[in-house]
């Protein structure tokens, strides 16, 4: 498998990127091939840096479904609307993807010790992979994690350290892994790619699976939610690894959505700016903790990303991000985290600007699982009514609580 992949120093912009060699791997790869193979992430391994099979740490991430939206498609007048359901990744995000990729490369390098910086999923991720593959890992998030995200990472054994100061627009918990990985010399394995070129790669099979699930068709637009842009910068690399295999002849569109309280990309979208003039946020304060890193590290190749795929950048209030959890929930029956459904908001926007046409068919992954945050969703309602086992208690709060009337 060497032959068929090399890790090369990008001559135009000095980034480490994974390079294939299509002509070999389209030998081997093929629809017929493809269909064959068992879902998940692994079924693409030729497509994938690791080179010794025998170091993949998996907990089964990967071939998530695509579900058709009926019942909020039609409430917002859209015709061809899918939701890659990522919240069903083993520890509840798509950052699985890029985790299993990180820490199999870990182990094929004979590293000990893993190092993050993170907002929580990224973290966790790392976490359980490491578990699994027997690393020590340390979790730097931030501190405005929610609990349970901080619960998750002690239970999975990361030494976890939440670190304060996001306000200040430079994301501390970077910082704290930069000085960490140059004193100790620790992996260093955040879910963004100048720390770590293979974190790009994982991601990029959501973009297969989505070819694969669409029975090849290309959809017109793929919406992400937006924080460092791996997620981005991956979806792209995806469809074009697929494009030069020649599995598929076009590209999707490629909107990145940000919240209105760090909106780093979507401003340097919106003002013109070159790759490299990207600025950092001044002051991140978003509902969509996920999203919050102040500067976009893989924002340069997003810009590409977004530019070339003839797509664009949107920014939502948190209200609208709020409201689309509500309705996704009790639409589609899909618990998503503010972050992981800021894509859909951006959706939501962009159909009702008409960027986006009711027939255009749309892909909105759903990136992470709301069941750790449920703060959010608890300051949204007044909780739950309590009563006896008793049809009177039980039609008075229906009445009282829920403003309803059972005939
Ligand atoms: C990390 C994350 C994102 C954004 O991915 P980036 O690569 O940082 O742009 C989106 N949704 C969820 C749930 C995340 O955890």
């Amino acid at each position: 498998m060497d032959d068929k992949r090399c890790l090369c120093l990008r001559k135009d912009d000095g980034r480490l990127d994974v390079y294939y060699d299509y002509r070999a791997i389209s030998k081997v790869l093929n629809k017929d091939t493809l269909r064959k193979r068992a879902p998940g992430l692994w079924k693409y391994k030729e497509l994938l840096p690791v080179n010794d099979e025998k170091k993949i740490v998996t907990l089964g991430e990967g071939g998530t479904p695509l579900l058709r939206s009926k019942r909020l498609a039609e409430k917002w007048g859209a015709k061809n609307l899918y939701l890659k359901d990522e919240t069903r990744s083993p520890t509840g995000s798509f950052k699985d993807r890029a985790m299993t990729v990180g820490v199999s490369k870990a182990l094929e390098f004979g590293i000990k010790t893993a190092a993050t910086a993170s907002s929580g999923n990224a973290a966790a991720a790392l976490a359980a992979y490491s578990a699994r593959g027997g690393l020590d890992c340390y979790a730097f998030v931030l501190d405005i994690a929610p609990m349970e995200k901080i619960a998750q990472l002690l239970l999975l054994g990361a030494k976890v350290l939440a670190v304060k100061g996001i306000e200040k627009g430079e994301d501390p918990t970077v910082k704290m892994l930069r000085m960490v990985v140059e004193k100790y010399g620790w992996y260093p394995c955040p879910s963004f790619g100048p720390f770590n070129p293979y974190q790009v790669e994982g991601p990029k099979t959501i973009s297969y699976e989505i070819i694969e699930q669409m029975n090849w068709a290309v959809p017109d637009w793929v919406l992400l939610s937006t924080g460092a842009s791996c997620l981005l910068a991956g979806i792209w690399k995806g469809f074009r690894d697929f494009q030069a295999l020649g599995l598929i002849d076009r590209i999707p569109k490629l909107a990145a959505v940000q919240s209105d309280g760090n909106a780093p990309l979507v401003r340097a979208y919106q003002e013109k700016k070159g790759p490299f003039e990207i600025k950092a946020w001044e002051h991140p304060n978003t509902v969509a903790g996920g999203l919050s890193d102040p500067f976009p590290w893989d924002g340069d190749i997003g810009l590409r990303a977004i530019r070339e795929s003839g797509g664009t950048a949107i920014s939502v209030p948190d209200k609208d991000i709020l409201e689309v959890q509500s309705a996704l929930a009790s639409h589609e029956g899909i618990f998503g985290e503010p972050s992981g459904v800021t894509s859909l908001a951006g959706f939501k926007r962009l159909l009702e600007m008409g960027v986006i046409k009711r027939d255009d068919a749309v892909v909105v992954p759903i990136t992470g699982t709301g069941l750790k945050d449920p703060g959010t969703v608890l300051k949204m309602f007044r909780g739950a009514p309590q009563i006896e086992a008793d049809m009177n208690e039980f039609e008075s709060a229906i009445a009282e609580y829920y403003n309803l009337s059972i005939t």
